[in-house]
């Protein structure tokens, strides 16, 4: 199995025992986020370290206060490394709106523009700002990878079907309530699939209201797998090949 979207130093325990549980749950691939410039330089790290953890390095929309240039050209001198699979964390978040709006969007669009130039995807954060996001990824990702990380917006899957956005569900589809979402994992193609923990938040229903780990992607494949009909193994060789495509690992 693989993580597709967790957050290696946000999480307490050292990468090296994440890694190690991560391992022992069968989760051979993980791709940490790097949010901001230290953020992008711990997943470049790790990376090096451990040879199942890969890199996605951007500016998150809280951190996109002041996005200008030089906030580019940081992003691609990490994104050099060829530990680095993908931008982002981007987008826009007007639930927390901890950064200004206007930033939000420039940070996106440049980074949506750089992940074009590098050849590589992007990685989406949209939080009650789905309007705007959809709109920039419409007008401006032609051509370019889009991963739809912690998917969100069941009522737009057809537009993601026909748009060859990949849906990455994490453990909140599997609460009880998320009847939409579960709807969705359950519909998406199985080339658009993957499945993320975002830890250490968002832990699915075994382990809610503990600190999320990539181990843990486990319990929301098996809940995915249930959903969609198939055994565990089906889902596990599809959302690798997916993963394998989308970060070229
Ligand atoms: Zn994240």
């Amino acid at each position: 199995m693989i993580d597709s979207h967790c957050h290696l130093d946000h999480c307490e325990p050292p990468d090296a025992t994440l890694v190690e549980h991560a391992r022992e749950a069968g989760v051979t691939r993980l791709a940490t986020v790097g949010i901001d410039a230290a953020s992008a330089g711990r997943a470049v790290d790790a990376a090096h370290a451990h040879e199942e953890v890969f890199a996605v390095v951007g500016r998150h929309p809280h951190e996109a206060a002041g996005f200008g240039d030089a906030d580019v050209e940081a992003i691609e001198r990490v994104a050099a490394d060829p530990a680095v699979r993908a931008i982002g964390e981007t987008g826009l978040d007007y639930y927390r709106d901890r950064a200004p709006r206007a930033d939000q969007l420039r940070g996106f669009e440049a980074q949506i523009d750089l992940a074009r130039r590098l050849g590589l995807p992007v990685v989406v954060h949209t939080r009650e700002a789905e309007e705007d996001t959809f709109a920039i990824l419409r007008d401006r990702a032609d051509g370019v990878t889009v991963v739809l990380h912690c998917f969100s917006a069941p009522g737009r899957l057809e537009e993601c079907v026909e748009r060859g956005y990949v849906c990455s569900f994490a453990g909140n589809v599997t609460y009880p309530k998320a009847t939409e979402l579960q709807a969705a994992a359950r519909d998406v193609p199985a080339a658009l699939l993957m499945v993320e923990t975002d830890s250490p938040y968002l832990s699915p229903q075994p382990v809610r209201g503990k600190p999320n780990e990539p181990a843990n992607v486990v319990a929301t494949a098996e809940h995915v797998a249930d959903l969609r009909g198939v055994s565990y193994a089906e889902l596990e060789a599809a959302v690798e090949r997916t993963a394998a495509r989308v970060f070229g690992w």
